[in-house]
């Protein structure tokens, strides 16, 4: 199977060949066409499956789709994830498969100065990646506004909650849109995510690998 019959976009499709992907992984293949739907998605999924691209190309494909002409950029998407190093990670992904797409990107965490993470936000993007904490206090900060959230993606929620930040995201959970797209990626299922993930999910179609 080749990314081409997933019927993504040519720009997307450049950037993909420019990074020498020629084939989906399994969970790309699955997810990719699922997202792009519009439907919600529970995705139990380790880190090295190609889980950050099978979220990112879709939803750079929606983005893309759905143009917002107003002359400031809004957030339309956010993706929360548990550490500074995964959130980076992501936020190259987003830098390279989009590429030819020109939506923007931000990534937001803890233990550094938030001036250089401000100052990108006041200037307006598209699509935020955020630890949970610095998140929120950006938001009680003022700095961003996620009123016009269209897809939140959780990544690593059963590690997210292992760190404690099961009441940030439920602080995040309510500053965002009721109706949006969400997709929810976890590694392990156990009970406390299963019944996380109810709350947020409405028919969600589930992807394992
Ligand atoms: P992830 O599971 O998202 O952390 O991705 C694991 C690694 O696989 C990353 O280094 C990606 O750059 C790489 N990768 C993701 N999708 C593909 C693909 N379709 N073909 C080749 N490499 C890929």
């Amino acid at each position: 199977m080749e990314f081409k019959s997933l019927e993504i976009i040519d720009p997307i499709l450049q950037a993909l060949q420019e990074e020498g992907y020629t084939t989906p992984t399994p969970i790309q293949a699955e997810a990719i066409p699922i997202i792009l739907q519009g439907t919600d998605l529970l995705g139990c999924a380790q880190t090295g499956t190609g889980k950050t691209a099978a979220f990112a190309i879709p939803i750079l494909q929606l983005l893309s789709e759905n143009k917002v002409y107003d002359k400031k950029r809004k957030i339309r998407t956010l993706i929360v994830t548990p550490t500074r190093e995964l959130a980076i990670q992501i936020g190259e992904s987003f830098n390279a498969y989009g590429r030819h797409t020109g939506l923007t990107n931000t990534v937001i965490f803890g233990g550094v100065n938030q001036n250089p993470q401000t100052a990108a936000l006041i200037r307006g993007v598209d699509i935020v990646i955020a630890t949970p904490g610095r998140l929120l206090d950006l938001l009680n900060q003022g700095f961003l506004s996620l009123r016009h959230v269209e897809i939140l993606v959780l990544d690593e929620a059963d590690r997210m909650l292992d760190m404690g930040f099961i009441h940030d995201i439920k602080k995040i959970l309510a500053v965002v849109p009721k109706q949006k797209q969400s997709l929810f990626f976890s590694a392990t299922m156990p009970a406390e995510i299963v019944k996380l993930a109810a709350t947020i999910l409405h028919n969600p179609s589930k992807v394992s690998v």
